[in-house]
């Protein structure tokens, strides 16, 4: 069985852009004044400039001190969606999403294995009550090139199709990818609950989603200088639509851009949220921990106070 005490793999080698780099886990931020779910996280991932992990036990304490008790676990690829489900099974703070990435999908197919990687992804998916979503899945034109296009659309209608059966909530990765997301969606047919993790498109593109029936996921992208769009694009979308997310170890907010992300350092991106919205903090964040229970099909975790 897969061992949540491990990681499945390290970012330090794909990020580190010279040792000069502080590479350092930024301080806790002033804790939320309500609770919120950081509805997308690769805990599995170790972030640390020297393949360095922060165990699960320590990660979920330093969220819960800072008022992010709950999060849902995404994993990437075969050992790491098992890694998930093993998590989910063993932390009631968390729930699991399982999928191929989109990055993923054209090595696979490559490999003539992506067939039997889907009916793995289907029979974990099905697995447990706490696998609550299939993602992220979805279309990535900025790393695959167009030789994996045809995989990534073929991987991507595989998972809607999966997520339906099972009836779990899609998550999709969108990146530089919008117009041919929307195309296979269309085509295929939403499920019920998706939703569009790390936002990243303007204001049309929000309304174009949610006309669709999505959840808008942001992440720390939003607190970016030059995310003027995608600030738009949060501030048009209706209250009981909105989630947050770190994407973590990746996507740190400011001020702590290229430093590793974790979900206690949600409040700094709900703090420009709120901003953003013209929005009281603390009902921002009980709407968002409402919406993220309603996209994820429901309760899950809740402990006393
Ligand atoms: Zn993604
Ligand atoms: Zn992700």
């Amino acid at each position: 069985m897969t061992d949540p005490d491990r990681p499945t793999r390290s970012r330090a080698a794909a990020t580190e852009q010279g040792s000069r780099r502080d590479r350092s886990r930024p301080p806790a931020p002033e804790p939320l004044p309500h609770p919120v779910v950081d509805n997308h996280c690769h805990l599995d991932i170790a972030d640390g400039p020297d393949g360095a992990w922060v165990e699960v036990d320590a990660a979920l304490a330093a969220s819960a001190a800072v008022n992010v008790p709950r999060i849902v676990q995404i994993g990437c690829d075969l050992e790491g969606a098992r890694w998930a489900v093993a998590a989910a099974e063993r932390y009631d703070a968390l729930v699991a999403g399982v999928a191929l990435h989109p990055n993923e999908a054209p090595r696979l197919a490559a490999a003539g294995r992506l067939d039997e990687a889907l009916d793995e992804i289907e029979r974990l998916a099905g697995a447990h009550a706490d696998v609550r979503a299939v993602g992220e899945t979805g279309l990535d034109f900025l790393r695959t090139g167009p030789e994996g296009v045809d995989a990534q659309r073929e991987s991507f209608a595989r998972h809607i199709a999966i997520a339906k059966r099972l009836d779990k909530t899609l998550v999709i990765h969108d990146r530089d990818a919008h117009a041919a997301v929307l195309d296979v969606l269309d085509a295929e047919g939403a499920p019920d609950r998706w939703v569009m993790h790390c936002f990243s498109g303007d204001a049309a593109f929000a309304r174009a989603c949610l006309d669709r029936g999505a959840h808008l996921s942001f992440a720390g992208t939003v607190t970016f200088k030059n995310a003027e769009p995608l600030r738009e694009a949060l501030a048009v979308t209706p209250q009981d639509r909105v989630l947050v997310e770190t994407d973590a170890p990746y996507l740190t907010p400011v001020p702590y851009r290229g430093r590793p992300n974790a979900s206690y350092l949600v409040p700094l991106t709900m703090r420009v949220m709120a901003e953003v919205r013209g929005e009281d903090l603390g009902e921002l964040c009980a709407a968002v921990d409402a919406s993220t229970e309603r996209a994820f099909g429901g309760s899950w975790g809740r402990t006393s106070g």
